[in-house]
């Protein structure tokens, strides 16, 4: 019997602000769909946040014994530098700037992105479609979203009529803004004049003679909107109205709001029947964004080469301390917070390397069914995995005490007790052993570490010539030693 037929999900889901049962549409199959990344520059940690969350949630499922076919797309056009329809397409004006091929752009990023997504251990997808790759079927939803009566044209750009829209359904059900309240709130902005109203968004946009991506349409040559493009690949992919739909916080409005509005107005009914929502990532208690620069790299991190951090963290590291916070928190990325889960992480995973070695007993002292079921029932409570975590800590507690022979476990037991760990540490949480070579950094780290106190000892006993010569040695082969107000920091050349 597949496992998920005994465990029952609970999901919160924005639409109703609530924990909701999780019932998916078919049987044994979860059609899950995740707002992808816009490839222009690369991804930050606060991306890597949100789909790490839904990569949890996708193993989860998949754990369980569902059939999940899970999209994620790749924006490479259509998404403007304002959410208001202003602005230059994101790629186009890399391209411009970079004296690129809008599609060099797209192929560099798509690639840093999937380069990032194996360090993490990340899961691909089931699909991962382009959106121009889908230039047609989204003409085709502008097509019926016009004789639905719910789009005009205007000047070759064609926009949803949120007006028209809103006197029948309800734009804003999910980010329960009122189309009042949107009115009074929108400044006109240069630009816009082609629109009925401000609050209508663009479905497709008429393409000036200098710009570089562009598609015929019935409309005249042009580029979709970014809205329109999820709608398109969701729907093909998992059917008109289909099970989960992820993204960042950032997503509600207006991303996702316009996807509900069009396909209500194209296939007349609501698309998705969970919204879950990633909250953000924050350095330095500011959100994490590409547009303001508060942002730090994977590349970054994992060697150490960055302002923020006294040191290189491992992937597994950064995914265990992803995970030990709710997805639906906003989290802080400190040094602090990378030291207290790297102490952790290596806890757990002595423990793990463990395993193997545990004798098993004649008779359990432990409740390993108790224990297991409660790492299920975290997970089932909106995969809450810090719960599942600490979980996994009481775990941690137990080997040992196996191993000093304070408590004991049958064979039968015992063996459920070990395949229970690995299937959460490995298969849900996806965190991965540290290898040698990695290992061998974090004794490298160390001792430079070392020499880092060294030096500002020396320094603070003024001796500058031992501070200068650790220095100038260590830069010989190879580790810059950076200093600044925050301390010393380094990185391997
Ligand atoms: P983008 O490439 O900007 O479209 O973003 C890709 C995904 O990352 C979206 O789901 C965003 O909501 C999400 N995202 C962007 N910034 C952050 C952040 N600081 N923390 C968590 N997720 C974020
Ligand atoms: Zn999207």
């Amino acid at each position: 019997m597949p496992l998920h037929n005994d465990q029952h999900i609970k999901i919160y889901n924005t639409l109703s602000g609530k924990k909701e049962d999780f019932k998916p549409i078919n049987n044994g199959h979860i059609g899950m769909y995740v707002c992808g990344p816009t490839v222009y520059s690369h991804v930050h940690l606060g991306n890597v946040r949100t789909f790490m969350s839904f990569d949890i949630v996708f193993r989860y499922l998949k754990h369980l014994g569902y059939k999940v076919r899970y999209v994620r797309n790749i924006t490479d056009a259509g998404h403007l530098e304002n959410d208001a329809d202003v602005g230059e397409d994101k790629i186009s004006k890399k391209a411009r700037l970079e004296e690129l091929e809008p599609m060099e752009v797209v192929q560099r990023y798509t690639v840093d992105f999937h380069n990032v997504l194996n360090t993490f251990n990340f899961l691909p997808p089931s699909i991962e479609p382009t959106a121009t790759g889908h230039i047609i079927e989204q003409i085709e939803l502008i097509e019926t979203i016009i004789k639905n009566g719910f789009a005009y044209q205007v000047n070759g750009s064609v926009y949803f009529d949120v007006h028209k829209f809103n006197e029948t359904k309800d734009y804003g059900i999910l980010s329960k803004r009122k189309l009042e309240d949107l009115i009074h709130n929108t400044r006109e902005l240069d630009g816009q004049s082609d629109k009925k109203n401000p609050q209508d968004f663009a479905l497709w946009k008429k393409a000036e003679p200098q710009h570089i991506m562009k598609w015929p349409s019935p409309w005249g040559d042009g580029f979709p909107g970014w809205h329109l493009e999820c709608t398109a690949m969701s729907t093909k992919y998992l059917g008109d109205q289909f099970d989960i739909h992820g993204g960042g916080m950032d997503l509600k409005f207006p991303h996702h709001e316009c996807e509900i509005a069009q396909n209500e107005a194209s296939k007349g009914k609501a698309p998705v029947n969970y919204w879950m929502h990633a909250n953000m990532l924050q350095l330095n208690g500011q959100r994490m964004s590409k547009s303001t620069g508060n942002t730090v790299n994977p590349a970054e991190l994992l060697s150490g080469n960055n302002n923020f951090f006294s040191k290189a963290y491992a992937p597994s590291v950064i995914r265990f301390f992803i995970a030990q916070s709710s997805y639906r928190s906003v989290l802080d990325l400190t040094d602090a917070g990378l030291l207290a889960s790297e102490k952790g992480f290596y806890r757990l995973m002595d423990a793990v390397s463990k395993l193997e070695k545990l004798p098993s007993g004649s008779t359990s002292t432990i409740d390993v069914q108790v224990w297991k079921q409660s790492c299920y029932d975290a997970m089932n409570d909106d995969f809450n995995s810090p719960i599942l975590i600490a979980h996994l800590f009481e775990a941690v507690k137990y080997i040992h005490q196996i191993k000093e022979g304070q408590e004991t476990l049958t064979d039968k037991d015992l063996n459920v007790f070990k395949t229970t760990i690995k299937a959460f540490v490995f298969d849900v949480l996806g965190l991965e052993t540290i290898t040698k070579t990695e290992g061998g950094n974090d004794k490298l780290s160390g001792a430079v570490e070392l020499l880092i106190k060294l030096r500002q000892e020396a320094r603070a006993n003024k001796d500058f010539a031992l501070s200068d010569q650790i220095r100038d040695e260590l830069a010989a082969m190879g580790i810059v030693l950076k200093d600044s107000r925050e301390g010393t920091t380094f990185s391997l050349n």
